[in-house]
């Protein structure tokens, strides 16, 4: 079969026998796919240094006639963040590796955004919010303003099982109005800072939505 290529971000190596790994990417065209590199972890491989998370990766392969495709090519480009976001980075990645799964076609383009969400802010407020972006593009959030289950404008919301919702649909813990404002506006502009408090509550906001999806919540909150 004809040799594909594609934009990719690397978003899982796992070893394979003795010098290889299975790569998981998301691919700007191709969604997410699976790949052979073999011989990638022999010193020698071209694959070695090229394989690598956070960066624009140009990848070729042949695609398998029944399975796995094999890697033949990988072509590093430009790093996505810069070292100091590593870490956050590389927590996006690990949601975005829940969020899309093998043979899903998008996923490329909302993890670029959430990379360029994070670059652009502070540490923890940065990776809260390409988090945020990444569930967002998702369908898994609704508009602050409105009742997450009904779907009414609402001025009264409260926080229950990981949604925004009415006192008649459920009431919960109540979600203060400055935080629902405050979130839109971070979101929407780099010169927004938020409080420590919003802050806070917003990481527990997303932890619960995070955990109510079956991923695994953020390690650095
Ligand atoms: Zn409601």
């Amino acid at each position: 079969m004809a040799e594909l290529s594609d934009d990719a971000f690397l978003l899982r190596r796992v070893a394979f026998g003795d010098s290889s790994y299975i790569i998981h990417a998301l691919c700007r065209h191709h969604g997410r796919i699976s790949l052979m590199a073999r011989g990638a972890r022999r010193a020698k491989s071209p694959f070695r240094a090229s394989l690598e998370p956070l960066y624009a990766l140009r990848i070729s392969w042949h695609p398998g006639r029944t399975g796995m495709g094999n890697l033949s090519d990988v072509q590093r480009g430009a790093a996505m963040v810069d070292g100091a976001h590593s870490p956050e980075a590389l927590q996006l990645c690990a949601v975005a590796a829940h969020l899309y799964q093998e043979g899903d076609p998008q996923g490329f383009v909302e993890l670029q955004r959430a990379f360029e969400v994070l670059a652009e802010r502070p540490h923890q407020a940065g990776v809260l919010a390409g988090v945020w972006s990444l569930l967002d593009d998702q369908g898994l959030l609704g508009p602050l303003d409105h009742c997450w289950q009904c779907g009414e404008p609402c001025e009264d919301l409260a926080w229950h099982a990981a949604e925004c919702r009415c006192a008649s649909c459920g009431g919960g813990e109540a979600l203060s109005r400055g935080l629902r404002r405050s979130i839109p506006a971070f979101m929407q502009s780099t010169r927004v800072a938020m409080s420590p408090a919003d802050l806070t509550a917003w990481a527990g906001m997303i932890q619960d939505v995070l955990r109510r999806h079956g991923i695994r919540p953020l390690n650095m909150l």
